[in-house]
């Protein structure tokens, strides 16, 4: 969708195709109960310069209506508490690691020696590097990892932080917490996420002489001379084509298009891996005490109250993401682990009912040495857009919509 509103915003003619009936792929809204939920809870931070960017083009720039934007605060269960002040960087982050509860002096120190390091290093390790090593070669104590570092590795990369790659880990730091004071910003959604970006995109798309359908799975591509052919429901001809698929989506479409066997080859090595998210519907008078609230030594990662932030009173939210125990669990027993955890740090009546959402494939595995395609082909006029293709983020809606763009501008500059 932003390569579509990026086309469109230039008077290119854009026609979309989206298989599933809403708009929105990993993150989309799933009506339940008549509440309009997600398939996956998700947040942005102010670091994703062209995910608020675009999201600005198409809903206008008061973001507030959608997004609520917290200075960088961490509230983990049972005892850590972190909170920016608004002072200028790298001040913002200096002062909320120094005044944190729940961390000693040694651990404190360890943390900013550990930002002052990677930021003389430019923010770049070794190659190879996983989270954990790079973590214990700093000599961060026990406590900051757990209460900090590894569940920051595992929102951003969603990847055990012993799998995951040091590198993808410390751009995601190196433009959130070392970037300007506003890039370490919370941005929680206020509305669902179909309704956040994909469909007034559409409304743009449209507005602008574009198609966008859904229930309209692309089921054939050929290459043409000078074009190409998609069938839907019918088959029609384009001068160009941007695959957004999922990665795992890829290989069935491309099928007969030699040309795309690396593509194709650097998406069969990846592995993925999944996010649960689990709502429970409690009385309208239950709140948490802040909208996002983290646990550790818990199945329960991050929990966050829907009543606070998308006005839908007694609604929590937990995600647990990247593969654990918790997988080992039916959908009632995690719903019903997932609400003791919760009640033990919170005061909850039973919850009247619940949802288990599991996206088994929520993004590829961020480990060293993985090798993503690039948004060009081998085919002129045929591109990849998608969190997977390369770049220096992590599966993100940030590596989404940046991809899309430079879909989107390398098609303007062909054309120019
Ligand atoms: C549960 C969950 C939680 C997440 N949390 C966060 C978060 O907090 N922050 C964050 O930044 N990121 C998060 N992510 C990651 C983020 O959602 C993804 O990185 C992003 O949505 C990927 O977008 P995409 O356009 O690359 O792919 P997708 O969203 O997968 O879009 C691909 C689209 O292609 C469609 N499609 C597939 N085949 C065809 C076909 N043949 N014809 C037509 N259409 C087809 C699919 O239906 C889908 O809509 C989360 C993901 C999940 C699953």
């Amino acid at each position: 969708m932003s390569a579509a509103v990026e086309l469109a915003s230039r008077n290119i003619p854009v026609s979309v195709f989206e298989a599933a009936n809403t708009l929105g792929g990993r993150a989309r809204r799933v009506e339940t109960n008549g509440i309009a939920l997600d398939n996956g809870l998700h947040i942005l931070v102010g670091a994703y310069g062209e995910t608020l960017r675009i999201i600005r083009t198409v809903s206008g720039p008061d973001e507030s209506a959608h997004l609520l934007r917290l200075p960088l605060q961490l509230r983990v269960e049972p005892d850590f508490r972190m909170r920016a002040p608004r002072l200028p960087r790298p001040l913002h982050v200096a002062a909320a690691l120094a005044f944190a509860r729940g961390l000693d002096f040694p651990a404190k120190l360890a943390a900013v020696r550990f930002m002052q390091t990677m930021k003389a290093r430019d923010f770049h390790c070794d190659a190879g590097l996983t989270v954990t090593r790079l973590l214990t070669q700093q000599c961060q104590t026990d406590k900051l990892v757990d209460v900090l570092w590894n569940p920051l590795c595992i929102a951003a990369l969603n990847t055990p932080p012993d799998k995951a790659d040091a590198q993808t880990f410390l751009n995601v730091l190196r433009d959130s917490l070392a970037g300007p004071r506003d890039a370490s910003d919370l941005l929680l959604p206020r509305t669902d996420f179909s309704a956040l970006f994909p469909e007034p995109a559409a409304e743009y798309v449209r507005r602008r002489g574009g198609e966008v359908q859904t229930g309209q799975t692309v089921t054939a591509l050929r290459v043409l001379d000078g074009g190409f052919e998609l069938t839907t429901s019918s088959a029609r001809r384009y001068s160009h084509v941007i695959l957004a698929v999922g990665p795992h989506r890829l290989a069935r479409l491309v099928e007969d298009i030699p040309q795309l066997e690396p593509q194709v080859g650097l998406v069969n090595q990846f592995e993925y891996q999944p996010i649960y998210s689990v709502f429970l519907q409690y009385p309208r008078h239950v709140a948490l005490p802040e909208a996002m609230i983290g646990m550790r030594d818990s199945v329960v990662q991050w929990v966050f109250d829907r009543g606070r932030l998308c006005n839908q009173p007694g609604m929590l939210g937990v995600v647990i993401s990247a593969s654990g125990s918790h997988q080992k669990l039916g959908r009632e027993e995690l719903a019903q682990r997932v609400h003791e955890e919760l009640a033990q740090n919170f005061s909850l009546p039973r919850p009247d009912w619940h949802q288990v959402i599991a996206e088994k494939r929520a993004t590829f595995s961020a480990v060293p040495g993985l090798l993503r395609p690039s948004n060009l082909t081998a085919v002129p006029g045929l591109l990849l857009a998608g969190d997977y293709t390369a770049g220096p983020y992590p599966a993100t809606l940030e590596a989404a919509v940046r991809s899309g763009l430079t879909c989107a501008r390398n098609i303007v500059s062909d054309r120019d």
